[in-house]
């Protein structure tokens, strides 16, 4: 974490007394020395490395290095602030205490592409269109044929239609094994009508030789 927070990001212009002299921002995590100046911690603590003296004043630094202003970095959490993602179109404005919240979903964050090997950073609002026409988009077949599907072959790739074809497939071959069914019981009871029509025919005949 460097020095104070942008005065830019404030909607409005932070009071003289909240400004870091070493960073010209807002003091972030303000400490004050002992001579009575207040800093950003990291500011001073980068500062008293090279020389133990204040930067406003020259006082020499004694006894404890600093202490924390709790009180002072509560009311600079309250302040209200614009989001950093402004410039790519987010209205948000909120205490700059929820800075990282806010970041974590602002909708008008960058982030990389989540597909392997894309290169792309890309607003989290346009992700969705993006992932789906990011060249690098890679998917199985979600029917579970295990076709790898990718931007080319993912509008031809058709289960169903596969699905469609194999079923009339095999429409057509129980249609055939019906047919060659019905064409032998045709055949059967043909030859029962034949064998029917032969003995009524024997019958008679016999008869008129015996009473011959
Ligand atoms: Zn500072
Ligand atoms: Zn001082
Ligand atoms: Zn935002
Ligand atoms: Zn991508
Ligand atoms: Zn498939």
């Amino acid at each position: 974490m460097g020095g104070g927070y942008d005065i830019e990001l404030f909607t409005k212009t932070p009071d003289y007394d909240l400004l870091c002299s070493i960073c010209h921002g807002v003091m972030r995590c303000p400490v004050m020395i002992s001579c009575g100046h207040i800093f950003c911690r990291n500011c001073i603590m980068q500062w008293l490395k090279r020389q133990r003296t204040c930067p406003c004043c020259r006082t020499e630094v004694r006894g404890k290095l600093y202490v924390l202003m709790h009180k002072l970095k509560r009311k600079i959490n309250r302040l209200d602030v614009k989001c950093p993602n402004e410039q790519n179109g987010c209205p948000a404005h909120f205490a700059l205490v929820h800075s990282q919240e806010h970041a974590e979903y602002c909708a008008y964050g960058a982030v990389p592409c989540s597909n392997e090997g894309c290169p792309a950073e890309v607003l989290r609002k346009d992700m969705c269109d993006h992932i789906h026409n990011c060249r690098y988009w890679r998917q199985h077949c979600h029917m579970g044929c295990g076709t790898l599907l990718h931007p080319e072959n993912r509008e031809t790739h058709n289960c169903y239609q596969e699905l469609k074809e194999d079923y009339a497939k095999q429409l057509y071959k129980l249609k055939q094994k019906a047919n060659r069914m019905e064409t032998i019981c045709c055949q059967i009871s043909r030859q029962l009508q034949m064998m029917n029509d032969s003995m009524e025919t024997a019958q008679p005949a016999a008869d008129t030789g015996e009473t011959e």
